[in-house]
């Protein structure tokens, strides 16, 4: 598939597809959680997703709404949702608490009747797709924007500082690397494995993101 195809529709059914997706939060102390979920639901504009109040991650998300949701679409594809989560709006809690537990049977047993009270559902509506297939030649590599979010992206990036030796182009095992002043690292093919970086000899190429 040309990376021109992808877009925020298109790794929003990757991630549906995935099923099952890596959620990472911020906990209270500030360490790394990571769970799966697949308590989830898919709009056009959103992923909804169910946790129960008293659950470290529902606590986590209240506390810090920064998130990212990783699905493998197939081996060496996958869609990361980096975004927020807010709670979705109280008169809404009800439906899409009724409609995951309809798309996952399977939590309705986890959340017996008596305890559907205690779930709360969260939505994700904006912040920035990272399509990655690493089984292209080369690889791909697509930041799409979803909602009203803002692509962050991240990765090496050459400077002015550039002498134009040619050097980078030889260490670069994706062949992203093209001539010009300065040269330029195509984004969209780039593995970000840091061999340019660190075959430059005028310290030219630099670090870009987190
Ligand atoms: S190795 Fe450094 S100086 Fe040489 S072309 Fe690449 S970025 Fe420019
Ligand atoms: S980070 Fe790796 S893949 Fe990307 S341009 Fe540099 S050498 Fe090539």
């Amino acid at each position: 598939m040309g990376v021109g195809a992808i877009d925020a529709s298109l790794c929003l059914r990757g991630l549906q597809e995935a099923g099952t997706l890596a959620c990472a939060t911020r906990g209270t102390d500030g360490s790394p959680r990571v769970r799966y979920l697949s308590a989830l639901h898919f709009e056009l504009d959103a992923v909804y997703l169910l946790a129960s109040r008293g659950m470290p991650f529902a606590q986590q998300l209240l506390a810090d709404p920064r998130l990212q949701l990783l699905g493998a679409v197939r081996k060496g594809v996958s869609v990361r949702l980096t975004g927020t989560a807010e709670p979705a709006p109280e008169e809404e809690q009800v439906r899409w608490r009724l409609r995951i537990f309809q798309e996952c049977p399977e939590y309705r047993e986890l959340y017996p009747p008596s305890k559907h009270d205690d779930s709360l559902v969260f939505l994700v509506r904006n912040g920035f797709f990272e399509y990655l297939d690493l089984t292209a030649n080369p690889i791909d590599r697509v930041y799409v924007p979803f909602g009203e979010g803002r692509v962050v992206e991240s990765g090496y990036r050459i400077t002015d500082a550039c002498a134009r030796c040619g050097t980078c182009q030889g260490a670069c095992p994706e062949r992203c690397i093209v001539g010009g002043t300065p040269f330029r690292i195509v984004q969209e093919h780039c593995l970000q494995c840091g061999a340019c970086k660190e075959a430059c000899p005028r310290g030219a190429i630099e670090r870009i993101g987190g």
